[in-house]
């Protein structure tokens, strides 16, 4: 039996009862008084309620962003503008504890992942972007000092800003910080099963006196989003599944709406027979455990070299059965709750298949909680590429091992997915980092470490992972008419 221990009350957040849209610098119910309910899905029970946006409210915060984009933010310097990208992303620190325990009670991530890196992670992102908001002529490559009296490259307007339940308050921060440096104002839709602290966020923008219609954020489902993807906004910003975004890629076709896709991946995780084992096991693990294998870039496939298969496999097995899987308010729990029933029933269809498919099936004894969303680590092994569990992404706490005997074998694997996000490398051998950086076809390549984020690096994926790039000088110029 599991016990919830209760967060302490010094930085219990003050979730309430029910929470409206945020349009225009104020709270308000849905035009058509549509509400739905968030639940903490390690306990099942309902944290709050919330009104759910419909077309007409779409329109109005669209509105209300227009109208701040032209009078009040798309003029200010970008000097005022970073002050007020400072402000918040000082507030964000100074409420950290909050806003990691909030993550967890709303998503199910361990307290210790929401603490040491969403939060932080969030609040690093607006300082840095803070910090460009006044020397956007040197976003783009050969235009400083071209414009008349050193012009700064233009805004694009109101950005409509759709993002995943994965890392609600980072994938906020990844999309409102660089837009709002540069000159835009937002309408951001959370996901459906994560609004806490995007409306946490919208109280925070009140307490930093941000101008009114700089932030709207508004809860919804698909349809919410849909609705704001059709709506007359000057670019969309999507971040989700390869599906939602084909469609949105669609639904803007023909407009003159800019459009960046973060979507889904299905990366592989090397280790050659010359890697440091113990450092690469530990790799092994963050790169498909870390958030229950909910991140986009996660390491899901593992290719090991045939001659240390057997050890690493060993290692990895015993390692993985010492991992903590339950309260995400416990400090010491490694793997917090699944984000939704739906999400739950997604992974465990998959597995399934892989066993039908013929792949081993190993998970580590340990108890769950009785009540919540829950899925023990699951290592499959004796995966053939064309399986299932090999091409398609699991967004669960599930790995698939593959072998390889040569190094050239090892990067035709790792590029035989649909997908192109990251990839890691596990190797003594610099040259052999270079190598394979070269050779493989992903947006990011971690040598001898994985699942490390930079606002000053950007991100962004290949083929069926998206295109644009979120963080460092290129994300901005996504957000700039030049
Ligand atoms: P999802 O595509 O189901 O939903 C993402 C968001 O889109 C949600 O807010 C959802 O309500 C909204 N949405 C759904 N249908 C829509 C429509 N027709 N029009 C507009 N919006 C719509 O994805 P998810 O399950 O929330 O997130 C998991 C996916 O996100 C995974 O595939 C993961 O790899 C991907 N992801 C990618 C990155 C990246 O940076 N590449 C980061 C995090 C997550």
């Amino acid at each position: 039996m599991f016990e919830y221990a209760p967060a302490p009350e010094s930085v219990r957040p003050q979730i309430k009862e029910h929470y409206g849209l945020f349009i225009d610098g104020r709270f308000t119910d849905a035009a058509d008084g549509a509400v739905f309910k968030s639940l903490n899905p390690s306990t099942e029970e309902i944290l709050f309620t919330v009104a759910e946006a419909g077309e007409a409210d779409v329109r109005a915060a669209v509105a209300a962003a227009r109208r701040a984009q032209e009078a009040v933010w798309g003029p200010m310097s970008g000097t005022e503008r970073g002050k007020y990208l400072f402000r918040i992303a000082r507030l964000l620190q100074e409420r950290a504890r909050e806003f990691a325990v909030a993550e967890s009670l709303d998503n199910g991530k361990p307290i210790k992942e929401t603490r040491d890196f969403d939060v932080p992670t969030a609040a690093q992102h607006f300082f840095y972007h803070a910090g460009w908001a006044d020397k956007l002529a040197f976003a783009v490559p050969g235009f400083a000092g071209q414009g008349p009296g050193g012009a700064d490259p233009k805004p694009l307007g109101v950005v409509g800003q759709v993002i995943p339940w994965n890392f609600p308050i980072l994938m906020l921060a990844w999309k409102i910080a660089p837009a709002l440096a540069c000159g835009n104002t937002v309408v951001l839709k959370p996901a459906e099963t994560t609004p806490l602290t995007a409306l946490m966020f919208a109280e925070l923008c009140q307490e930093a006196d941000l101008p009114p219609g700089v932030v709207n954020i508004l809860p919804g489902a698909g349809a919410t989003g849909s609705a704001l993807v059709n709506s007359p906004v000057d670019k969309v910003a999507f971040t989700g599944s390869t599906a939602v975004g084909r469609a949105i890629a669609k639904a803007v076709a023909g407009s003159k709406k800019k459009v960046t896709l973060e979507l889904g991946g299905k990366a592989a995780n090397i280790v050659f027979d010359d890697a440091a084992i113990d450092q690469a096991v530990e790799g092994i693990v963050n790169g498909i455990f870390f958030n229950q294998g909910h991140v986009c870039c996660a390491g899901s496939r593992l290719l090991v070299q045939e001659s240390v298969a057997e050890e690493v496999l060993a290692r990895l097995k015993e390692r993985v059965s010492t991992l903590r899987v339950g309260d995400p308010l416990d400090k010491n729990t490694d793997i917090g709750a699944i984000n939704s029933a739906e999400q739950l029933a997604r992974i465990t269809g998959l597995a399934k298949v892989g066993e039908e498919e013929g792949a081993d099936v190993w998970q580590p004894a340990c108890d769950l909680p009785e009540r919540g969303f829950w899925f023990r680590p699951t290592v499959f092994t004796g995966v053939q590429q064309s399986m299932r569990i090999a091409q398609e992404e699991i967004f669960g706490p599930v790995l698939s091992v593959l072998t390889f005997r040569t190094p050239d074998e090892a990067i035709s694997k790792a590029n035989n997915t649909p997908y192109g996000l990251s990839a890691g490398v596990w190797t003594e051998k610099g040259s052999k980092i270079l190598w394979a950086a070269e050779r493989l076809r992903a947006g990011v390549v971690w040598a001898n470490t994985f699942n490390q984020f930079d606002a000053a690096s950007p991100f962004g994926g290949l083929k069926e992972s998206g295109y644009g790039r979120e963080g460092g000088r290129q994300g901005l110029e996504a957000y700039l008419d030049v």
